[in-house]
């Protein structure tokens, strides 16, 4: 993994564990250790582990936008977990930057009875097809097509696309549905809330078995192992919290 420890200054790749912790008020509740270079493909995992735990899945989850992906939101869906989980450009998107750039697909016109999109210029967007790819995990993701009808000598062609034809776009509705549940939630008062706490409450913990008590490097090495020296840590963090 690239780590911020880089003292070549060179992005040199170091063999690393990935933590997954959970706390409440700043005591961990759950944790995982995973072998992926990214959060993403981590959050089933350790909600599952959270499972076996407790017997039962949390009833919420806040959870920053590393975490936001298809699969894990139809994972709390399916699970009935109320998921305070950015995605990508959560923050972005309320930017007027963003909310004024009408070539921005996200901005595009959509008519969910005709099935079709309308461009800057007002051109029906018609689907042309569907697609499905898989992600790392095996997930599939169904992908639909949508192509403008002429944009020959459109006078706004110079800012909207740099393809040779017409323009197409390309939309995961499912993801859409998600990314708007997630939206309403993270913007409700409640999700302020959740915002509020969770770089207070899982950061602080990071931050204090990290820098407080400089814990930045195993003892031991394999999966199996380096789980029970996690397990010790949290064990000790959760420890002097109850004697502070
Ligand atoms: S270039 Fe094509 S897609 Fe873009 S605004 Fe013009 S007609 Fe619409």
């Amino acid at each position: 993994m690239r780590t911020k420890e880089d003292h070549m200054k060179n992005g040199q790749l170091k063999p690393c564990y990935n933590w997954q912790f959970s706390t409440n008020n700043q005591f961990v509740v759950n944790y995982t250790v995973t072998q992926t270079t990214t959060d993403t493909t981590t959050l089933i995992e350790h909600l599952e582990s959270h499972k076996d735990q407790y017997g039962s899945y949390p009833e919420t989850a806040t959870a920053d936008s590393g975490y936001g992906s298809e699969e894990n939101y139809q994972f709390v869906e399916e699970k009935q977990i109320e998921g305070f989980i950015k995605f990508n450009y959560f923050h972005k998107e309320q930017t007027r930057k963003f909310k004024y750039d009408i070539f921005r697909r996200e901005n595009h016109y959509y008519n969910p009875d005709q099935d079709c999109f309308y461009c800057p210029m007002g051109q029906k967007m018609q689907k042309i097809g569907e697609g499905k790819r898989k992600t790392s995990t095996g997930f599939e993701q169904k992908v639909s097509y949508y192509q403008a009808q002429n944009c020959q000598g459109c006078p706004l062609r110079w800012g909207c696309h740099k393809a040779k034809g017409e323009r197409i776009i390309e939309v995961n509705h499912n993801l859409e549905r998600h990314k708007q549940k997630a939206r309403d939630l993270l913007l409700s008062p409640e999700g302020l809330e959740h915002r509020k706490q969770r770089p207070a409450d899982v950061e602080a913990t990071f931050g204090n078995i990290k820098q407080n008590k400089g814990f930045r490097r195993f003892m031991l090495k394999g999966k199996h192992k380096v789980e029970i020296e996690t397990g010790l840590i949290a064990l000790a963090h959760n420890l002097s919290k109850i004697r502070a």
